[in-house]
């Protein structure tokens, strides 16, 4: 089975959140399971692209509205990420170091996706399975089954993932002639509350949808951004479907990002110098409980609290906080503020640096995840793969893979997005993590949760398998 991921992000190429791990890791265990995936992205402009080995194997053309682009199809030679990958190349429109974030992000979308079935529309690169992620590719399923330009994949099965409803990449209907002309009794499909609404038109035209958790699913009914109805008309052919973790690029015993590798056998020894790393390069001091937050720093995922939680935390106990992250500018300037107060014992770093994030999964004592919304969320699956202990309330895939230490479960949970309920989570952490036995026992036990994507790899191919025809 030939399986096409269209996605704008893909790690270790272009990262900018969880998208980026998914369609990294995902494709890599549909090969292991005996399938045969590839992942189609833009051509970024950025450090992998020009250090890659890459051949052009296709050029072309597509029409966007009056303009015409030429694109180039690019795969990538080396490194060999376990998958083939296929990047679209559009002089100017597509190559830009930055992956969002444009003001004419519709435009790149568009041209990307149109781009991306002009190529697959050619019989010999037809896949058996199209499945698009985010709502960057959501008129995919819409062009694949109503346009008359790409008939040939009239019949080739789409899936579309929600990676986050938040996002759905609305456009007016004046730009309606970017897309090819199509079947117009089905305008109906593009449309969501008078506008062109991708993530609405690739929920409405794929054949299956699925999200990254089945909490998530469950969640999406009642709030979705205002597409909750579509989600519950459309529920027979959603599913939710956990996210896993790469646990080969996840591995505390081989991450070249790491100061010093550990296992199980060597946790406390191997934690404590990543521990002292972050406490020496940020000023913090080893002896104290270490809390930390990696994350985009917007409401979503309860970064508006933060400033109040650390205050109110680090005036009343004896605990660092260490935060990496960036977004909105107001809540930046308000954590940056808070520095000078809390010199020795809390530390902020504004910006996006993979290495960072390693090495806080690495050497934190606690992770804190206070989201008002979490899809899926990996950093709690990669706190426990590193033997950090999350901090989560209990929202989206954080309900589905966080049990609280109170019900025989391993991290600590909240029910609320408020301070108080954070702050009194911290002391339960602190009051666990105290008695040192306890403590440690909990954390050889968290590292050895298997979150691979070994299981829900196999899902996604029982998916596609029941929406192939048997030949
Ligand atoms: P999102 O909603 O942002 O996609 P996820 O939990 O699904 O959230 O994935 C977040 C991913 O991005 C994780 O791999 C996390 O470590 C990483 N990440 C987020 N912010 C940063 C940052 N500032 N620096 C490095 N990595 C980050």
């Amino acid at each position: 089975m030939n399986i096409l991921h269209v996605s704008i992000e893909c790690y270790p190429i272009a990262k900018v959140g969880g998208l980026a791990d998914v369609v990294g890791a995902l494709p890599k265990y549909q090969k292991s399971l005996g399938y045969n995936p590839s992942v189609i992205i833009p051509f970024h402009q950025n450090q992998f692209t020009r250090d890659a080995e890459l051949t052009k194997i296709h050029k072309g053309s597509i029409q966007l509205g009056e303009v015409s682009h030429l694109y180039s199809l690019y795969k990538l030679i080396s490194p060999d990420l376990g998958f083939t990958v296929y990047m679209i190349h559009v002089p100017r429109l597509l190559d830009r170091s930055k992956v969002y974030g444009h003001s004419d992000d519709t435009e790149r979308f568009i041209t990307f996706q149109l781009a991306v079935l002009d190529w697959i529309n050619i019989p010999e690169n037809m896949p058996d399975i199209v499945h698009c992620h985010d709502h960057h590719t959501g008129l995919i399923p819409f062009m694949m089954t109503y346009t008359t330009t790409y008939t040939n994949l009239q019949l080739t099965p789409s899936v579309f993932t929600i990676h986050n409803a938040q996002y759905q990449g609305q456009l007016s209907f004046n730009k309606l002639y970017y897309i090819p002309s199509f079947d117009r009794k089905k305008i109906g499909m593009l449309d969501w509350d008078h506008r062109i609404n991708p993530l609405a038109a690739g929920i409405k035209s794929a054949w299956k949808v699925t999200t990254v958790s089945p909490n998530y699913m469950k969640e999406l009914q009642v709030n979705a951004n205002g597409l909750e109805s579509l989600l519950r008309n459309e529920g027979k052919k959603c599913v939710g479907i956990l996210n896993g973790i790469d646990t080969e690029t996840w591995n505390p015993e081989t991450d070249p990002m790491l100061v010093k590798n550990y296992k199980l056998s060597t946790l406390v020894s191997g934690r404590k110098a990543n521990k002292k790393w972050l406490c020496d390069n940020f000023d913090l001091s080893i002896e104290k409980p270490l809390f930390a937050f990696i994350g985009r720093l917007v409401t979503e995922k309860g970064a508006d609290l933060l400033a109040d939680i650390l205050e109110e935390s680090l005036s009343n106990t004896g605990i660092n906080i260490l935060i990496l992250g960036s977004g909105n500018q107001e809540i930046e300037e308000k954590l940056k503020s808070l520095r000078e107060r809390f010199i020795d014992r809390y530390h902020v770093h504004i910006g996006y640096d993979e290495q960072l994030s390693h090495m806080i999964y690495a050497g934190a004592d606690f992770l804190l995840m206070p989201s008002r919304v979490e899809p899926c969320g990996l950093n709690q699956m990669y706190a426990l793969r590193y033997g950090t202990i999350p901090i989560v309330r209990r929202t989206g895939g954080l309900k589905d893979t966080v049990i609280d230490i109170g019900d025989g479960g391993f991290g600590i949970c909240h029910d609320q997005t408020m301070v108080w309920d954070v702050c009194y989570s911290i002391k339960r952490a602190i009051a666990l993590y105290q008695d040192q036995v306890a403590y440690k026992k909990l954390q050889r036990r968290i590292m050895k949760i298997d979150h691979s994507w070994h299981r829900s790899a196999q899902e996604y191919i029982d998916l596609y398998n029941s929406l192939i025809q048997p030949k």
